[in-house]
């Protein structure tokens, strides 16, 4: 068995960055404003040690900012105050995010140097216009170069996209995440666009200028993506932004925020394999449907809406579910018939 996996987390709010994205505000949406030091990450190394179970595997992530754009300097301070605890084998590695344009073969070296396992690049999205308007400040040919020089120089791969960005739309992020498959990353982090207060999109938002992704059309949506994630053996390691006190007090003012956004896509994507099993020969009937373990909730949907679209549409009394260890790929769903 695979030992479970402790991420001990250090936010780097915006430090080393020199654009400003149209939708970022790392503060509202990290909770965090303090810049990282090295006597805070021994700190927060500390601290999770001793509560840590001894048995797992811990990860230092250094997420936030753009890492390998802050001063070397800096980067070799923070990666440095962990390498004591990955020499004592209390710490296994480390990954970070960053951006695709801070990426070079120098970077890369440093990195190996340091033991760090993962690299997650923040793309957001591979169509030009896109990025033009949403202002990250590099192209897609860019993201591709940094995705391949991380595959190359042997780290693990994770890409980030967004959905609902200015100029996106449902078939620009199809597009994305196919080529996403292609560069064989080992994991995606998926991100329906939130309108944060106090970002520029807040501004093009309250203007008119741009039109929010609702929460709607970022689960139908993430429900595709994760179809086409799925398929090519690729896991999405998270799909919305990881809920926090401030977005969901009021820093999160439009867009597709919600604590609960996978749980709603993997609704969307149980609700279609179920129609496919249903006609209209089923008016009045009551139907067996048998799911993975662990996976009614998601097939019934919030409040039951799966089963109440299922009566709408075709009619049907009522729908069961039985979980069964037969069937183990997570959206996959067979009809008992009684
Ligand atoms: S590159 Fe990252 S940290 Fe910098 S402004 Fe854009 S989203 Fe924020």
């Amino acid at each position: 068995m695979t030992p479970k996996r402790s991420i001990i987390p250090i936010f780097v709010p915006h430090l080393g960055c020199p654009h400003d994205c149209v939708f970022c505000n790392q503060r509202r949406i990290s909770g965090e404003s303090e810049p990282a030091t090295a006597e805070k990450t021994v700190e927060i190394i500390e601290e999770a040690l001793s509560f840590l179970p001894r048995d797992t595997d811990k990860t230092v992530a250094f997420y936030g900012g753009s890492f390998t754009a802050v001063e070397k300097e800096m980067q070799e301070e923070l990666l440095g105050a962990v390498q004591p605890y990955i020499l004592s084998g209390k710490i296994g590695d480390i990954r970070l995010s960053t951006r695709p344009d801070a990426i070079d073969e120098d970077v890369t070296a440093r990195l190996k140097r340091f033991n760090v396992r993962t690299v997650e690049l923040g793309i957001q999205s591979l169509d030009e216009e896109v990025l033009l308007l949403s202002k990250r400040g590099h192209t897609a040919q860019c993201a591709e170069r940094a995705a391949k020089l991380v595959k190359e120089a042997g780290f693990e791969l994770i890409l980030q996209m967004m959905t609902g960005l200015p100029g996106d739309t449902p078939q620009k992020s199809v597009a994305t995440a196919r080529r996403f498959c292609e560069l064989k990353p080992d994991g995606v982090r998926i991100y329906p666009t939130v309108v944060v207060k106090d970002t520029e999109l807040f501004e093009m938002w309250r203007s008119g200028e741009y039109r929010e992704h609702s929460v709607k059309e970022a689960v139908e949506l993430g429900a595709d993506l994760l179809d086409i994630f799925e398929k090519a053996g690729i896991t999405v390691v998270r799909f919305g932004l990881n809920p926090t006190e401030d977005l969901s007090g009021g820093d999160a003012a439009g867009g597709a925020y919600h604590p609960a956004l996978r749980e709603l896509a993997e609704n969307v994507r149980y609700l279609r394999a179920e129609k496919k099993l249903v006609s209209d020969s089923d008016r009045g009937k009551t139907l067996r449907f048998i799911v993975p373990r662990g996976r009614t909730s998601q097939a019934v949907g919030q409040k039951r809406a799966n089963i109440e679209a299922l009566k709408g549409e075709f009619g049907i009394k009522n729908a069961v579910f039985i979980e069964s260890d037969e069937i183990n790929n997570p959206c996959n769903i067979r009809r008992e018939y009684v």
